[in-house]
């Protein structure tokens, strides 16, 4: 269990002053410019040998994709950008960060922007984080006053600019190239990848792009070094991360923890247990939408890191779990999110356009219990066509849950339909 001496976010639920002066008084901002004089080599060393997988919910080693950013400038300008555009439902993790620790993200830009060789950080913030977007600016504003950020930043010859861009609401600009292609003034729909951004990014300039999580947490692991975040979590799984509960646990909640603790571990100490008791859970989804759905039973000995979670077919994604209790009818709540994936498809490919309203309609049949026995095979069939068919993860996004569903609760799906066949049918059986 993380000890608080332990914890980088010292400020995540509000209790401290979040301004410049609150934030150095808690540390942060504490001999930045002696970290840049080290150079950017060694900051992109130290992030690598730290273990920092991304924060967004994919866990590219943060490192390692910086080192993709050319070393020497070919005349083109190169461009950190932080995805603020957190929009996974149930994630909530970064809006604390922007909302009361704002500077360990401009702190961070600066750093991160360095060790790539960027002239600027965009950060792309969510249209619908208001009161954040308040917060980071004026932490941006300060930061510039105090010469922190801007033209010879801290001192170090290094001239930095942070800009603050206000997203208009559509999940899909979360993607990277989409958000990209929303920074460029276009419509936010996915690029094919390769190029990757640092070949061809924002303005067709190499870019990076980073969540903010994995940025805020850089002058930290920094200042405390590599090895010290390592010693969390097991290999391949190091740090302390942010996370969340929400769902039917006694205390839903926002909270630093270091990987690797078993689910039950996390559900007890920070969600205060299941409503009604463990005996009374009965699946979660570990880290995000996209996440497949895991069953009680195959929670008992479960570690909440990205291996385990990849290990037992679902995915850590952003941390945020969605705890359902016996209450939950688990056949209606993936057709809800087969419906958010659908409304939220850019359609701009076929199978994700097609397939995304195609696999809707068929859950909504299950659902209700209308559908055919047969349909649960040719239903798991189609989520095939569309995983790894599509221009983005939106596709895989949309198909993984109904494959996790299909996977861990085929009872359930056949006891509906051969309830509405034998007239068994029940009011509770409808999509709405
Ligand atoms: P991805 O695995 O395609 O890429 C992850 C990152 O690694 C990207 O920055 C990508 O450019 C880089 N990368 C991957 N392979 C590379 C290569 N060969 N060379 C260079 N760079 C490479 O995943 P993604 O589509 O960026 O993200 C999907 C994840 O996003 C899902 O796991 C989901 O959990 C998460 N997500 C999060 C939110 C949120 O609000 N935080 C919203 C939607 C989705
Ligand atoms: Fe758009 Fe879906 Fe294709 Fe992604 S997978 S580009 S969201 S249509």
């Amino acid at each position: 269990m993380l000890k608080d001496q332990d914890r980088i976010f010292t400020n995540l639920y509000g209790m401290n002053d979040r301004s410049l002066a609150g934030a150095q008084k808690r540390g942060h901002w504490d001999g930045t410019a002696g970290i840049l004089a080290n150079g950017r080599d060694w900051i992109i060393e130290q992030v690598k040998a730290s273990g920092l997988r991304g924060r967004g919910g994919a866990g590219f080693p943060t490192g390692l994709k910086w080192s993709f950013m050319p070393k020497e400038s070919d005349g083109r300008p190169a461009y950190l950008v932080i995805n603020a555009d957190e929009s996974e439902p149930a994630t909530c993790k970064d809006r604390e960060i922007m909302r009361h620790d704002p500077h360990t993200l401009v702190e961070g830009a600066l750093i991160a922007g360095f060790a790539m060789g960027a002239v600027a950080a965009y950060i792309y913030i969510r249209g619908e984080y208001i009161r954040e977007k308040e917060a980071l600016q004026a932490a941006i504003d300060e930061a510039y006053e105090a010469g922190l950020i801007g033209r010879n930043a801290c001192k170090s010859g290094y001239d930095f600019d942070i800009y603050l861009h206000h997203g208009a609401g559509a999940y899909i600009c979360g993607e990277e190239t989409a958000l990209i292609e929303s920074l460029e003034g276009k419509k936010g729909m996915p690029r094919m990848k390769p190029p990757f951004p640092a070949g061809a990014g924002l303005y067709g300039c190499p870019t990076t792009v980073n969540n903010v999580e994995s940025i805020a947490v850089v002058p930290t692991i920094l200042r405390r070094g590599p090895e010290w975040f390592a010693s969390f979590g097991r290999p391949n799984n190091a740090g302390t991360k942010l996370m969340a509960l929400t769902g039917h646990v006694n205390t839903p909640c926002v909270f630093e923890e270091e990987m690797s603790l078993s689910v039950r571990e996390i559900i007890e100490k920070h969600g205060g247990g299941i409503r009604g008791g463990w005996d009374n859970l009965k699946a979660i989804i570990p880290g995000g939408a996209s996440c497949p759905v895991l069953p009680k039973s195959a929670l008992e000995d479960a570690i909440f890191d990205f291996d385990w979670m990849r290990e037992n077919k679902s995915s850590f994604g952003t941390g945020c779990m969605i705890v359902m209790d016996n209450s939950v009818d688990v056949v209606k709540a993936i057709w809800r999110l087969s419906s958010f994936f659908k409304h939220e498809s850019c359609g701009q490919c076929t199978p994700c356009r097609e397939g995304t309203g195609w696999m809707m309609r068929v859950m909504e049949r299950l659902v209700t219990g209308d559908a055919e026995i047969e349909e649960i095979d040719m239903l798991l069939d189609v989520t095939k066509q569309v995983e790894g068919h599509t221009i983005c993860a939106l596709g895989d996004a949309a198909a993984w849950p109904i494959q996790g569903l299909i996977r861990h609760f085929r009872d359930e799906i056949e006891d509906r339909i051969k309830a509405k066949q034998t007239g068994r049918v029940t009011a509770a059986y409808a999509a709405e």
